[in-house]
């Protein structure tokens, strides 16, 4: 099996980016590794340490390697923000991939000294873990939000993000160029978009050099997607998406079955709801012309 890191090498010069999908029980694992096997793409699934508390680290890792191994699939284990070292060192014990390591709300001087510190102690651990560091204010919680923040402040600017980078030897980097966690109301009804600044995204890639992550990609305009890859963007994270399709199924699933109680029963529609979601989003990370005539 290809390195993540060799397989995101791969991504860029082919103008993909690898997507990322939260998942924290089967009925997501289900979707998404039938979405990406069905297109034939890499695919990246992510836990946040809320999601890791509730499916258990080592537990997830030993399940994840089974699906890479017994299907001889690309599919790789990445442990979502990540805010304590001790957390991390679970992660990196448990074979993860790679880490996202979220300090972007210390002050900027003080996220690069822990960072610097994290990316030692997590590559004695493991080499080949690939250490992602986060930067600027995108908010936090993939939830349902009333109101939108203002992101203007949070922006990263690419002097900032090359110091940082520099500084810590991330391998990878989290930028916050228009992106956001969570979803608006609006956007949940598909009547507003989020909107990228794709120009920034293409400075910091140049001052930067390193792979770059775009966090809190529910809900963004088609269309910037498709032009943030080339201009940088390697990963691209969706969870809130999936939990709205999630939600959805599960309420289909349970209202067609009334008196039903067998959960394999009930869940289908959760599983179909979000594996629509995953599919459309890795035809648009892969280059949606490959998958014309693909289901
Ligand atoms: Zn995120």
């Amino acid at each position: 099996m290809k390195s993540l890191r060799n397989l995101l090498q791969e991504a860029q010069q082919n103008k993909r980016a690898i997507g990322h999908f939260n998942i924290s029980d089967l009925v997501l694992v289900k979707a998404v590794f039938s979405a990406a096997r069905d297109l034939n793409v890499p695919v990246l699934v992510g836990l946040s340490e809320g999601e890791r508390e509730f499916v258990g680290t080592r537990q997830i890792a030993a399940f994840i390697r089974a699906l890479r191994d017994e299907f001889d699939y690309p599919i790789y284990l990445n442990a979502d923000h990540t805010h304590s070292l001790a957390k991390g060192v679970e992660t990196a014990k448990a074979g993860f991939d790679s880490i996202v390591f979220d300090l972007s709300a210390l002050p900027f001087e003080e996220n690069i000294r822990q960072t610097k510190q994290a990316v030692e102690a997590l590559k004695s651990i493991n080499p080949a873990m690939l250490v992602e560091g986060e930067i600027g204010d995108i908010g936090s919680g993939s939830e349902i939000h009333d109101k939108a923040p203002d992101l203007a402040k949070g922006l990263s600017s690419p002097e900032e993000a090359k110091h940082f980078v520099e500084s810590t030897g991330v391998d990878i980097l989290a930028p916050a160029v228009g992106n956001m966690h969570g979803m608006l109301k609006s956007m949940v009804a598909g009547e507003t978009k989020k909107h990228l600044q794709i120009d920034r995204i293409a400075a910091i890639k140049q001052a930067t050099g390193v792979f770059l992550t775009l966090h809190g990609g529910s809900g963004t305009e088609d269309a910037d997607f498709v032009r943030a890859i080339p201009a940088g963007i390697n990963i691209i994270h969706i969870n809130t998406e999936l939990r709205v399709a999630w939600r959805r199924g599960v309420e289909e699933g349970l209202a067609k079955n009334p008196d039903e109680v067998v959960p394999y029963k009930i869940l289908p529609p959760a599983v179909d709801r979000v594996k629509e979601v995953v599919a459309s989003r890795l035809r648009l990370f892969n280059g949606e012309q490959h998958f014309a005539h693909a289901k």
